[in-house]
């Protein structure tokens, strides 16, 4: 959520740009680096290119344990491998699966069951991340900057002990260290869970089709992986066991899980998995149902997608005094405001993205704090990292996007009574032909695309949330993010023209405000 500290309308806030610098004599040390970054993903790579930009004498280590499964994977981290990448692809195809089903209505004569080839999706999607895996080691050559393919742990504050592949092991010594090293899916430690189950580790590689899944765990893994699985063919079925989408406006996380549902997607609320266990090819899940009552049932695959730990233990972060939140077992920031200057808790050890507590586990968060940290150390720079209205899109076949918090947490930041919600439900032109259809999908009939803006009556409607669920979501909300982040108002959006014929044309008309009590009218645009 934006601050409210006011601030002229069109300028950023001012307060989240200066810091007080980090403070290391760079200019004479007795250590063999200027900085060891520990973890080449997102974070990682940004940081440590972005110091050697500024002639310090850096270096990389990052090392991936493989799966239970055995699955490994090469230079860049979580993103790259196993996260928004490969993911953005599998969306994309069960888009394509989508636009496939509408295409007759437009005139094209494509068969009802067009057929895919799970092993041809996987096959392209590992050869592409092969070829950035292969460009993040030239770009981070050309930067002159070491890479180390080696698992590092501390010896003592300015030393890490560095193991290879191989069992070889060596010693370097740093004045500064950036600890990027992310997190890794959990599992749940019921039996059988390591033995029958996958996790976003294994899902973008899994050799053969998935058939029929269960997904267990209801944020943005969960849903983002079994909206694209559905959406390609496959039999998907979500269990969770609480809300959708934790922290997220929850009007939105519901229109985006009810729309999944009527589109065939099995939601199972309440449940719990208990057991796991291999019968043939397929899992046996034995699970507790709304009703506390023993289950069973039979798929293809298990993916679990219940959450990531941060891959702190193995640091031997003590030994170097930097400390973890107990029960995240994340990096503990210290600053002005809670981990502003990435700064841990000894003085020269730095911590940035998935590893850092309390902040976005996002990777333009990770970058762009690794990016400007290094331009504090090494190139006097004195801005900060802005960690508040980061935009963020779940991208379920309905996608949902949104800079900053939403309708709840702005109520808990400034009160019911001190916010008001603009809304309006729309349908896209581009559901209008097959919407013409004798028999439309329902999740389209029975469902809508929805936004809503959050805005401060007391600062000039200033806007403090915006949210869309509905096509192409993500692309819609980066501009708009901006505006956000500039301050502006709701009379902003009234006064800006339109395109026309869009979806996100419907942010310049809304008219209808929760407090009015008014119905919103479902529109087109
Ligand atoms: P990572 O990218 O995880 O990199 C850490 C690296 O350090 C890893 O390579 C790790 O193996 C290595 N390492 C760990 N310990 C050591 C050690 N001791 N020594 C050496 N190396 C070590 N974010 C988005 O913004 N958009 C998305 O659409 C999106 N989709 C996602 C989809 C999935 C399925 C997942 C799981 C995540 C997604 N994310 C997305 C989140 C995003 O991937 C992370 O926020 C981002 O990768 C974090 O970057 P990082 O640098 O902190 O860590
Ligand atoms: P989260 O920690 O966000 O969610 C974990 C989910 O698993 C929750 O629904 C939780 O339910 C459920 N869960 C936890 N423990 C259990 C259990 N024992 N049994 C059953 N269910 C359980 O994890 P994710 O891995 O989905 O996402 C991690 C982060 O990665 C996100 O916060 C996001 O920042 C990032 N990410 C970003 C993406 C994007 O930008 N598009 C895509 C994917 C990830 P409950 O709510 O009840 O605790």
């Amino acid at each position: 959520m934006q601050s409210s500290s006011p601030a002229p309308r069109g300028s950023p806030n001012t307060e989240t740009v200066v810091v007080a610098e980090n403070h290391i004599n760079f200019a004479s040390h007795p250590y063999e680096y200027d900085l060891i970054v520990i973890g080449g993903g997102s974070g990682g790579l940004a940081c440590s290119k972005q110091a050697a930009s500024h002639g310090a004498k850096v270096a990389v280590c990052d090392y991936v344990d493989p799966t239970p499964k055995g699955t490994s994977w090469g230079l860049g981290g979580t993103c790259v491998n196993v996260g928004c990448i490969p993911k953005k692809l599998m969306h994309r195809a069960g888009l394509i699966h989508e636009a496939i089903l509408d295409a007759k209505s437009f005139g094209f004569a494509c068969p009802d069951d067009v057929q895919h080839s799970w092993e041809t999706l996987v096959d392209n999607v590992q050869n592409y991340i092969g070829s950035l895996n292969f460009g993040y080691r030239n770009e981070l050559r050309s930067a002159n900057v070491e890479y180390w393919n080696s698992k590092a742990r501390f010896i003592d504050a300015h030393t890490v002990e560095l193991r290879d592949a191989q069992g070889r092991i060596e010693k370097k010594t740093a004045a500064a260290f950036v600890i990027s090293v992310g997190g890794r899916p959990k599992y749940l430690d019921v039996e059988g869970d390591r033995e029958c189950c996958v996790t976003s580790d294994d899902l973008f590689s899994l050799k053969e089709p998935p058939g029929r899944t269960l997904v267990v765990g209801a944020s943005y893994v969960a849903l983002e992986c079994a909206g694209f699985l559905h959406a390609i063919g496959f039999s998907s079925t979500v269990m969770m066991r609480s809300i959708p989408l934790r922290g997220f406006d929850q009007q939105c996380a519901q229109l985006v899980v009810d729309y999944m549902q009527k589109d065939g997607v099995d939601i199972w609320r309440g449940c719990l998995p208990k057991k796991f266990e291999r019968v043939g090819k397929q899992v046996k899940v034995h699970y507790t149902d709304d009703k506390g009552e023993m289950k069973q049932d039979v798929f293809d695959t298990v993916l679990l997608a219940i959450g990531r730990y941060a891959l702190t233990k193995q640091l031997d972060l003590d030994k170097a005094g930097v400390k973890v939140e107990s029960k995240s077992e994340k990096i503990v920031g210290v600053g002005e405001g809670i981990g502003d200057t990435e700064q841990t808790t000894c003085e020269h050890i730095f911590a940035i993205g998935d590893v850092l507590d309390g902040r976005p586990e996002l990777t333009p968060v990770a970058i762009q704090a690794g990016q400007l940290l290094a331009d504090r150390l090494f190139g006097n720079s004195r801005r900060k990292m802005d960690y508040l209205g980061v935009p963020t899109t779940v991208f379920t076949p309905l996608e949902a996007s949104c800079p900053a918090g939403g309708e709840e947490e702005a109520i808990k930041t400034y009160g019911k009574d001190k916010i008001e919600v603009y809304h309006n439900l729309y349908r896209p032109l581009e559901w209008a032909l097959p919407m013409m259809e004798l028999q439309p999908r329902a999740a389209r009939k029975e469902t809508a695309c929805f936004l809503k803006v959050i805005v401060l009556p007391s600062e000039q409607e200033r806007i403090i949330g915006m949210h869309i669920v509905g096509d192409n979501a993500g692309e819609i909300i980066q501009g708009f993010a901006l505006a956000v982040k500039l301050r502006a108002c709701k009379r902003d959006l009234d006064e800006l023209v339109g395109i026309h014929p869009t979806s996100a044309e419907s942010f310049t008309t809304l008219s209808v405000t929760k407090s009015s009590g008014k119905k919103v009218k479902l529109s087109g645009c």
